[in-house]
């Protein structure tokens, strides 16, 4: 049977299918319970968890011995006299093991947040993880519900950050779902990992069986399920002739992307993590145009320390040094939500409270994060960027704190560079009004033409059923951009795109036209973008 949906990733696979479902871990908390009954029920949790850890570092071990300590690490903290005494106590007083796993887990938790050392208050997440593998074995929730050791192609209603980045990525080969639309962030992730993804499948997502193989095409959106013989060989020459595209494209990794005028452009990429900038590299991307950082943040389960940031940034200047690497301060809120945030539910997230809204609010959380980047500024090329700014006071507050801490840090004895560069992204009309004053405080523009054409169109870019609105390539998008590149080239900076669009190559004679500098995007668009420039 053949679905049609959002092609939002270019990627063609045909493998077993697997429904992504969202694992629940809330407790309730019951009285009166048998204490021996609980104190066992604890007792054989432990044992399975402990097997699980166990099956966990064998495999990690052999990818990554550094990697697989965390789950040695993990093995030892069930074993913590104070976790066990912690959950024994309260299973004696007559309460469900649950929920005394769980208080535990919390007090244990505050506890390491709270001790005045960097390596301890890291292990705060891990209790939490501990805490949350014993709770799913105690609800009877198999580990079996995750991932197949196959290639896969992951189904699901919504696929969120959070959720996408915990997949194990050697074995998803494609995505599809129900909701969302080309610019939400999993697909942006999906692009990143080089996989096909097909989103917004709407009323045909009851279609797709619980078990079997499917075929899709992330460019067309097709998605064929239990396809026949014929269809299956249809897809793998079309593998083949996409494979075969890759390779010729493969002439525009070295070559400089220079328009037929003669105006050069910088091809950097979208990443989220260490690992996508050694993808980028491999890739053939001219720098970073674009770090997500928040992803750091998805991926832990409480918030990353100053050191686990610096960690990562001081790698990812160093793959790219002396090249250029944006990294974006933290864009957290709307559909990127963290657990450990406590963001409450919001009527209109992605008008809420976010982004830069939240790290001026919540300052504690953005001294962590600058910190950890002005100490990894010695190790490369940095450019911070900022998210989400409507107004000029945000990018003064923001330098003002930045070089306050800079002050502080140099005062520590800690170096740090003096020729970091500072940028906001334009993704909101405000920005864009008002960017010929925003050009004379930063050092680049770099247009988010997915936030700027939901908010220009009043198009919500999760929302599969206004994907005929959202539209970058709108004449009211394009006169945004014509404003903002203007404005840039006056004031004498310069200006990228870093949003979905940059991809586009409908576009790339328009971005040509208003001379704009640099196009950050995908690695798996980094070829195909270099040779539309060369093209223009
Ligand atoms: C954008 O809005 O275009 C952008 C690049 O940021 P994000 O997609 O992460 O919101
Ligand atoms: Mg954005």
């Amino acid at each position: 049977m053949k679905l049609k949906g959002i092609g939002a990733a270019e990627g063609i696979a045909v493998a077993r299918l697997w429904h992504m479902e969202v694992v629940d871990l809330s407790v309730s908390h019951r009285e009166g319970c048998d204490p021996e009954r609980e104190s066992k029920r604890f007792a054989d949790a432990q044992h399975t968890a402990a097997d699980e850890l166990t099956a966990l570092y064998e495999t990690t071990r052999q990818e990554d011995a550094d990697a697989a300590m965390i789950f040695d690490i993990h093995r030892m903290m069930l074993e913590d006299l104070d976790f066990c005494e912690g959950v024994s106590g309260l299973v004696a007083g007559g309460c469900n093991a649950e929920w005394a796993v769980e208080q535990t887990g919390n007090m244990l938790h505050d506890m390491f947040q709270a001790i005045d050392d960097e390596t301890m208050r890291a292990r705060a997440a891990d209790v939490k993880d501990v805490a949350g593998r014993v709770i799913r074995i105690l609800k009877g929730i198999d580990e079996g519900a995750g991932l197949p050791h196959e290639p896969t192609i992951v189904v699901a209603e919504d696929l969120l950050p959070s959720q996408t980045v915990a997949l194990d990525k050697r074995y998803v080969v494609g995505c599809v779902t129900k909701n969302g639309s080309v610019t939400s962030h999993s697909a942006i992730l999906a692009r990143s990992m080089g996989i096909g993804c097909i989103v917004g499948l709407g009323e045909a997502f009851q279609y797709i069986p619980k078990d079997g193989i499917m075929a899709i095409d992330g460019a067309t959106g097709e998605v064929i399920v239990d396809p026949n013989e014929a269809e299956i060989s249809e897809y793998a020459g079309k593998r083949k002739a996409f494979e075969e595209q890759k390779i010729l494209l493969h002439q525009y990794f070295d070559k400089e992307a220079v328009t037929k005028g003669g105006h050069h452009v910088e091809v950097c990429a979208n990443i989220g993590s260490v690992k996508d900038a050694e993808e980028a590299k491999k890739a053939g991307a001219d720098g970073v145009g674009l770090f997500r950082s928040e992803f750091l943040y998805l991926e832990s389960a409480d918030f990353p320390s100053e050191e686990v940031q610096f960690q990562a940034y001081k790698k990812v200047l160093e793959i790219f040094s002396p090249k250029r690497v944006i990294v974006r301060t933290l864009d957290l809120g709307s559909d990127k939500q963290a657990p450990y945030f406590h963001i409450p539910p919001e009527e209109n997230p992605a008008m809420g409270y976010r982004a830069i809204r939240i790290c001026l609010d919540q300052p504690e959380i953005f001294r962590t994060q600058l910190r950890a980047l002005l100490r990894a500024s010695v190790y490369g090329n940095l450019h911070i960027m900022f998210p989400m700014i409507t107004s000029v006071t945000q990018v003064m507050k923001t330098k003002e704190l930045l070089a306050s801490l800079k002050a502080e840090l140099k005062a520590e004895g800690v170096p740090v560079s003096d020729g970091i560069k500072i940028g906001v992204m334009i993704e909101t009309p405000a920005a864009v009004v008002m960017s010929d004053e925003l050009a004379k405080l930063v050092d680049f523009f770099s247009i988010g033409t997915n936030d700027l054409t939901q908010y220009t169109l009043a198009a919500d870019r999760m929302n599969a059923k206004v994907s005929n609105i959202f539209n970058a390539e709108d004449p009211a998008i394009r006169r945004m951009i014509e404003i903002t590149a203007r404005n840039a080239h006056a004031a004498g900076i310069w200006v990228g795109i870093c949003g979905e669009a940059g991809a586009n190559t409908n576009l790339t004679s328009f971005f040509m036209e208003n001379r704009i500098d640099e196009l950050s995007v995908a690695a798996a668009s980094i070829l195909k973008v270099r040779r539309a420039v060369c093209e223009s």
